[in-house]
């Protein structure tokens, strides 16, 4: 059975992320460098999140308990996924990095992400204030360009979305979340329990 029959989205709530999709697999595979993938992908992403009618309400579903990550995409060979991250009132992620680049678009609400690096003695720096992303907005990560940050929610009363993509299958890559000091752990998101929107 397919995630559509399960959830009860149509075809047409869909069609702009199959076609994002679409897009993005042809991106990865005819891209010549991570500069232009990301460059392009940021164009298709910010299209994507122009829009806000076409996520299932069950993978909007905020948790009380922790911010959720739905699995919307996982390319088959596994060059690629996309996440709805659903971020409830004040929810925020540990400080993490990614190991893979990864785009970030805001569908709905804001969110607040503060970037940081190691400096030359190893101690885990703030790189500047929080950038606020609004809806519409588009951010990028990866090991080349910066990829240690915290990610909030901008608001404390209501709901904030965002539509990630990632060089990976993300929620089986091993990673490291850091403490203030910079002390790593290990840490692989998984994700929330739904089976991807589009198979
Ligand atoms: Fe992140």
């Amino acid at each position: 059975m397919s995630a559509l029959s399960l959830i009860h989205a149509s075809d047409t709530q869909v069609a702009r992320l199959a076609a994002f999709v679409d897009d993005l697999r042809a991106l990865i595979v005819y891209s010549a460098s991570e500069d232009e993938l990301l460059s392009y992908g940021r164009a298709l992403l910010a299209e994507l999140v122009r829009h806000d009618d076409w996520l299932p309400d069950a993978y909007a579903a905020s948790s009380a308990q922790r911010y959720q990550q739905y699995p919307l995409h996982i390319d088959s060979a596994g060059r690629f996924s996309v996440v709805s991250f659903v971020w409830g009132p004040g929810q925020a992620t540990p400080i993490h990095d990614h190991r893979v680049w990864g785009l970030v678009g805001v569908l709905r609400g804001a969110e607040l992400a503060e970037s940081f690096a190691f400096d030359s003695e190893g101690a885990l720096r703030s790189t500047g204030p929080a950038q606020r992303l609004g809806a519409g907005s588009v951010d990028a990560v990866s090991p080349r360009i910066g990829d240690i940050h915290r990610v909030a929610n901008a608001y404390d009363d209501r709901v904030s979305i965002s539509i990630h993509v990632y060089g990976a299958d993300i929620g089986r890559v091993e990673r490291a979340t850091y403490d203030r000091s910079g002390a790593p752990s290990r840490f692989v998101s998984g994700y929330a329990g739904l089976p991807a929107l589009i198979a």
